[in-house]
């Protein structure tokens, strides 16, 4: 039988070009600007192109695209960095700073003005934006067109020498003002700024535009498939005439795909920032968030985005990716691999008046009953426990199962207990559910004698352990969407974070690292924060809850 294989559009270009003896080694790259945190789209751009390499046996760089000193910061290449590597993507000893080719960059421009493929123009910006023209009408030559390519590079060299302010000159390509493309009507390729760069420091007063840099990045690096998202689409023209001009043998080819979205989430580097700078989150890694540092800190896995993303699938058509399948995709990453847990998050007390009083048990109990790799723990059982308060009732509604007064329950992995009896406080809250247990129905004892239909959860009293639990929602408001039609602002959902102090979990879980991740049974799975939680205060990030009506697109 035929192996069904698809491939995606890119993966046929690659196959192509190789087969036709265009590329004998696959390179690919991802190239971020350092002025934030990468997110949920970044990692689909990494994996896709590390996936690429991977697949054709070739390699992966990473490269800081840091050619704009006016907002890049070397704190977001250490997160940059971190976050990429905890993708899983390696870029072993390849990781290049587009700053360390600047002087290559000016050479470059050097060539293409010496072809007369260059000139420097003293038009102010405004200037420029009015002789660009428009989509519908052509652009008008720069006067400074005809310059001899002699003045051309003494200017340049000036420029280069600090000779002029910022603005005062640029270097703009030779190409064509009547284009239908705008982006080809002589572009600028340099322009004078006067700022300390976080690599070269003060070496540089003239910084090359991200069209012209870009390319020569590509090219120098030897990249064969430059992928990027579909906003570069009508700027491929202009990359192939940079690294044909400038003369490289084996130029890098262009590919755009549709940038990932999440429907109703807030994706865009822009508003995130705005988010922390507003105090609206707790930083960059809030995990109501779906930067990278985000996801990690909430609790998702690697691997929950590699399947996330491999699910997306690679398309040219922008679309929304419902928040829901990133949560399917944790959720069964999670499933078989962690321990199951009891935790009680909104405790009171169950007392079994016929168990001894100072008497302790330790009952064994699988970690995960789908995956006996995970072994068994001992939990103490004894006199005085904490169950969940919605799991008893004084007047139950019909089908309800769980504890009410003349009802018997299981005790997961303990034993039957039935409700003899409750104790209120002054306002008529319930604050004791009394019970008895029958010794013979400890489970795995094989009892069989009757049935019951109701199963709970519960921690013993005085082996708890206290901790903190935040529950999320949405960031926005889903009713009303991301984004406020009037003035552009967020739609804010004041319910995103509820936190429940007073929370108690088996004592197990006092060994929670950052990062560790746990199923608590009935309630979802948590991840212990890695700001916030240590030794003596314990505290858990839901990051899904166990059920959802979500299906798989298929
Ligand atoms: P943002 O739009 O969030 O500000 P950006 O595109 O400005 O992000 P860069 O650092 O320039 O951020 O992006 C690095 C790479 O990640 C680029 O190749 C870009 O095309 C890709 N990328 C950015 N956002 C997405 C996304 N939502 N889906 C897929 N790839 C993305
Ligand atoms: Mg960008």
């Amino acid at each position: 039988m035929e192996e069904a294989v698809s491939r995606n559009f890119i993966e046929q270009i690659i196959e192509e070009d190789i087969k036709e003896g265009h590329c004998k080694a696959v390179r690919t790259r991802f190239p971020p600007e350092p002025n934030g945190y990468l997110h949920i789209g970044h990692a689909k751009s990494i994996l896709l192109n590390y996936g690429l390499a991977e697949k054709y046996n070739g390699k992966f760089n990473m490269r800081f695209d840091d050619t704009n000193p006016t907002k890049e910061r070397v704190e977001f290449v250490e997160s940059i960095k971190e976050d990429i590597r905890w993708l899983g993507a390696d870029w072993e000893d390849r990781l290049f700073f587009a700053s360390d080719y600047f002087g290559q960059m000016y050479e470059a421009a050097v060539k293409l003005i010496r072809k007369g493929k260059a000139y420097v123009s003293d038009l102010d910006a405004e200037q420029i934006r009015e002789y660009r023209g428009t989509l519908t009408e052509p652009g008008k030559e720069d006067p400074n067109c005809k310059r001899s390519v002699e003045e051309n590079l003494q200017l340049f060299e000036d420029m280069k020498n600090g000779k002029y302010e910022d603005g005062a000159l640029v270097l703009r390509a030779r190409i064509d003002m009547a284009s239908p493309n705008i982006n080809m009507r002589d572009p600028i390729l340099y322009r004078v700024a006067h700022m300390e760069h976080h690599n070269t420091g003060d070496a540089w007063c003239i910084y090359p535009m991200y069209d012209f840099a870009h390319p020569i990045e590509d090219a120098i690096e030897g990249i064969t498939h430059s992928i990027c998202t579909l906003e570069f689409e009508d700027h491929r023209p202009l990359y192939d005439w940079v690294v044909r001009e400038v003369g490289y043998e084996r130029p890098p080819k262009q590919i755009e795909f549709a940038k990932l979205y999440l429907t109703n989430v807030v994706t865009g580097k822009r508003y995130i920032k705005k988010l922390v700078e507003d105090g609206i989150v707790d930083g960059w890694d809030d995990p109501r968030l779906v930067s990278i540092a985000a996801l990690r800190r909430r609790g998702f896995t690697p691997e929950s985005i590699q399947r996330f993303v491999e699910l997306c699938g690679v398309s040219k058509a922008n679309s929304s990716v419902d928040y829901a399948m990133l949560e399917y995709c944790i959720r069964e990453d999670l499933k078989l691999k962690r321990p199951r847990m009891m935790a009680v998050l909104d405790p009171i007390k169950l007392v079994i008046d016929n168990y001894p009083e100072g008497e302790v048990e330790y009952l064994e109990a699988a970690n995960n009953l789908e995956n006996e790799g995970l072994g068994t723990r001992k939990i103490p059982f004894c006199r005085e426990l904490y169950i969940e308060r919605e799991d008893f009732m004084e007047e139950p509604p019909k089908k309800y199962f769980r504890l009410f007064p003349g009802n018997e329950v299981r005790l997961m992995h303990a034993y039957f207990v039935k409700c003899e009896s409750f104790v209120k406080d002054g306002n008529g809250k319930v604050v004791e559910v009394h019970v008895t247990y029958d010794p013979e129905t400890k489970a795995g004892s094989g009892f069989t004698g009757r049935k019951v239909k109701g199963t709970i959860h519960w921690v013993p009293a005085p082996f708890a352990e206290e901790c903190e639990v935040r529950l999320y929602e949405n960031l926005v408001d889903e009713e009303k969407g991301v984004y406020n039609k009037e003035d552009g602002s967020l739609n804010l959902n004041p319910n995103s974070l509820t936190v429940l102090k007073g929370c108690v979990a088996e004592p197990a879980l006092a060994e929670a690292k950052a990062y560790d991740s746990y199923q608590f049974v009935r309630q979802g799975f948590f991840c212990a924060d890695a700001k916030d939680s240590g030794p003596g205060r314990l505290v858990f990030n839901r990051i899904v809850s166990l059920k959802s009506s979500y299906k798989l697109p298929t």
